[in-house]
């Protein structure tokens, strides 16, 4: 699954969110997973195909059970101003916003007395700038430490060693220019064992307060201005709106969302960026027993996609049946789908489509 780190300064509106989300995993149905880690939050990613989909395969009163895929939200904590020098950032920190794919930065765009800012007032790019200096910083230590080892392996003749050291140094100056390691090009790739956490792509979340999320607010203008610079997203939320969106029932929600001026709570917006952003899609499996979704990367093809079902099944995959979902929905199942001809027979070079339904045919 997509596993989104949620950082930002003290006093912004993360803890809010990321209860809002905990709240949400825990209310959605169907949820397939008991347990996990206290700072991970699970929330299903809203498809209402799946719900299409459901009724058509329903036989009487035995309803296919809908099981979403999700995206998990990790709470990164202890991201100060400063934290990368002194003791460091701690171990806990790296590891968790190393794992993460993508960056979800939370930015306060309310005011409020009663709510001390860490910086003294509310200033939105001068918060996003302290974050990123500290996670540029983390970066270039990091990668400093490694350039040094891969320098040593170098010289004793290690080919990879050297080419690694060469692409630490290209990617070093651009992070000494100040700069995040995405904002650079080179040549080849870079190491996933770099551990670069500014590689990650970065959604900025402007937390506004509920008066403000219809029209954009000064602060969150600037937001959007800074974010359009880096080719960046901004998702526009209210984290305690999120919070009481939470509690409700779906309906009660839609209606108390429509209330605001909104058609999507931010938390779905979030995770539609997220999608977006790191290129993702959903195939569908699709029957009597279940409508479930499942995510990919645009451009797998169908071998690869089966895999993400059961290793077995890309192994084994011989060829898959697709067809797209609204023609599902149309012809109402399988067979008249196919007797239809709106089932069609992919081989191994298929590129998934986002909204594809398949059956995997295999030698398992
Ligand atoms: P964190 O330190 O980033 O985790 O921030 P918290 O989620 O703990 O929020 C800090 C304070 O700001 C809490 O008292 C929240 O209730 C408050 N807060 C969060 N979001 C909003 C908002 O949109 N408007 C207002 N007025 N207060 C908020």
């Amino acid at each position: 699954g997509l596993a989104i780190g949620i950082v930002g300064l003290p006093n912004v509106g993360k803890s809010t969110l990321f209860n809002a989300i905990t709240r949400a995993g825990a209310l959605a149905a169907n949820y397939p997973f008991a347990t996990i880690e206290p700072n991970v939050g699970r929330v299903t990613v809203p498809d209402e195909r799946l719900a299409a989909l459901s009724r058509v395969f329903t036989k009487g009163d035995r309803v296919p059970p809908i099981i979403p895929t999700f995206v998990e939200f990790v709470d990164i904590a202890g991201l100060v101003k400063g934290a990368s020098q002194g003791e460091g950032l701690g171990n806990q920190f790296l590891a968790n916003i190393r794992e993460v794919d993508a960056i979800a930065h939370v930015v306060r765009c309310f005011e409020d007395p009663n709510v001390v800012h860490v910086a003294g007032q509310v200033d939105p790019i001068d918060d996003i700038e302290t974050i990123n200096t500290e996670l540029i910083l983390a970066d270039l230590a990091g990668l400093e430490k490694r350039l040094a080892n891969l320098q040593k392996k170098a010289k004793g003749g290690d080919k990879e060693a050297r080419e690694q050291a060469e692409m630490a140094e290209q990617i070093l100056k651009v992070l000494g220019e100040g700069k995040p390691a995405r904002a650079g090009s080179y040549e080849g790739r870079i190491p996933k064992e770099f551990g670069l956490i500014t590689t990650k792509p970065v959604i900025y979340v402007a937390n506004v307060g509920e008066d403000d999320l219809g029209e954009d607010n000064a602060y969150v203008q600037q937001v959007r201005e800074y974010a359009a610079r880096e080719g960046a997203s901004v998702v526009k939320i209210s984290a305690q709106i999120e919070g009481e969106l939470a509690e409700m029932p779906e309906d009660e929600a839609r209606e108390f969302l429509s209330d605001l001026g909104v058609e999507e709570s931010g938390l779905d917006q979030l995770v539609k960026v997220g999608y977006e952003t790191l290129g993702l899609i959903t195939f569908i499996t699709s029957g009597e027993k279940e409508v479930r979704a499942w995510t990919i990367r645009r451009g797998e093809k169908a071998p690869e996609a089966a895999g993400e079902i059961h290793s077995d099944l890309e192994r084994g995959f011989i060829r898959a049946e697709v067809i797209e979902w609204q023609k599902m929905v149309e012809a109402g199942g399988w067979a008249n789908a196919k007797s239809k001809g709106w089932v069609r027979t992919e081989g191994k070079d298929y590129v998934m489509q986002d909204g594809d339904i398949m059956n995997v045919l295999h030698n398992m």
